[in-house]
């Protein structure tokens, strides 16, 4: 398949792996953060860790929009359906990240809330034109990639004048995240993890462009190497900040010409830019409060803000004492540190929201890694 084989080669594979290994020093350590949930998909999938010389270690960063929700914000939607009667749309991983008292999106649907699992804000849409008699809200989660699909339901409502529909938005800004993981307090509770460098997201390079983390990389001194989901971008990647490092560089650098450019999509930026404002601060879970790190409804489109629709007061509520998704997410500890690692929470029993999407950390390692950490017996026939 164009665009997919090719950066799946094995051969090619080996090559880099060869680069990797020859340029690497063996006196010093390497530690990147890929940010995106997708590049961690990829790595556990593939076995990149395996590829990569001992002291090279990859970090999964918070790039998985389902697993930083905070549960105070799923709570805000399922009081939504079962105490508003409103029926709210989402994405299908949103469904079953844990929420209060047991809750999750699917169990309260469960309970009678009238839930629905919609493939885009377009789709939430028509069920508010079709059912005119009913509150509709599109529960809007995800990064700069689904951001302009929601400005775009958002102004399209006003335009027809829909009555029944509002967003409960929820979307977040990566290199505010990126920032946070660096530079913030709580860097005290958690400790921190010394991070040589970034692969930057794919998905939301395309949308917002390589720029924004110029600044970054200038300011903290830390390259960012822009890469696509595929294996042997991420290798690639890999290899460009070895390369950095190894140069004391820290710039920018794009991997993944193939779909981004400096300036990004700049027709989607002015969109979201017309629909969207900054908030103050937003809450991630396990990274806390990140000022200005997400967006909020602008007045002129009040109507459609469920929040001031239906005067939503957001209470934040603490993770589970087991769950070590904080830690995790910030790269402190890897999964198998969290002590319910794969007995009490599995993909079938999520108990934190790195095991709900296939795109957490705990869930990749669940799918793809974690019988390797386990020490095989041989017994040898006497
Ligand atoms: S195993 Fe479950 S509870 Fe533990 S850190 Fe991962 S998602 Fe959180």
């Amino acid at each position: 398949m164009k665009y997919i084989d090719e950066f799946r080669d094995g051969a090619i594979a080996k090559k880099i792996q060869a680069r990797l290994h020859a340029e690497a020093q063996p006196a010093r350590q390497y530690s990147f953060m890929e940010f995106c949930g997708g590049h961690t998909h990829a790595i556990s999938r593939y076995g990149i860790g395996e590829l990569l010389p001992h002291n090279v270690r990859m970090i999964h960063g918070p790039g998985c929009p389902v697993c930083v929700l905070p549960i105070g914000r799923i709570d805000l939607a399922i009081q939504l359906a079962l105490e508003r009667g409103a029926i709210v749309c989402t994405y299908g991983d949103t469904m079953r990240v844990p929420a209060s008292g047991g809750l999750s999106l699917v169990r309260a649907k469960a309970r009678g809330g009238d839930i629905r699992m919609v493939y885009s804000g377009a789709d939430a849409l028509e069920i508010a034109r079709r059912e005119p008699g009913r509150e509709v809200v599109f529960f809007a989660i995800g990064f700069e990639t689904t951001t302009p699909p929601t400005a775009l339901t958002i102004r399209t409502a006003q335009q027809e004048g829909l009555k029944n529909f509002s967003v409960l938005c929820c979307h977040v800004l990566t290199p505010s995240a990126i920032t946070h993981i660096l530079e913030s307090p709580e860097v005290r509770q958690f400790g921190t993890v010394p991070i040589d460098g970034f692969v930057g997201p794919a998905h939301v390079s395309i949308v917002i462009g390589s720029a924004p983390y110029e600044h970054f990389a200038e300011e903290y001194r830390k390259p960012v190497v822009i890469a696509g989901f595929e294996p042997l971008d991420v290798m690639q990647a890999v290899l460009m900040l070895v390369r950095q490092v190894n140069e004391g560089r820290a710039e920018v650098e794009n991997e993944f010409t193939r779909a981004v450019n400096r300036d990004g999509n700049l027709h989607a930026q002015a969109l979201v830019s017309q629909v969207f404002e900054l908030r103050n601060s937003f809450e991630w879970r396990g990274l806390g409060e990140v000022p200005y790190s997400a967006l909020k409804i602008r007045p002129a489109f009040a109507e459609f803000d469920a929040e001031r629709r239906f005067g939503l007061g957001y209470q934040p509520v603490p993770d589970n004492k087991a769950c070590e998704c904080g830690a995790i997410l910030r790269g402190v500890k890897k999964p198998t540190d969290c002590k319910i690692f794969g007995t009490v929470c599995t993909p079938e029993n999520p108990v934190g929201s790195c095991m709900v999407s296939s795109e957490g950390a705990c869930a990749a390692h669940y799918s793809y890694g974690r019988f390797k950490d386990i020490a095989v017996k041989v017994e040898v026939a006497a």
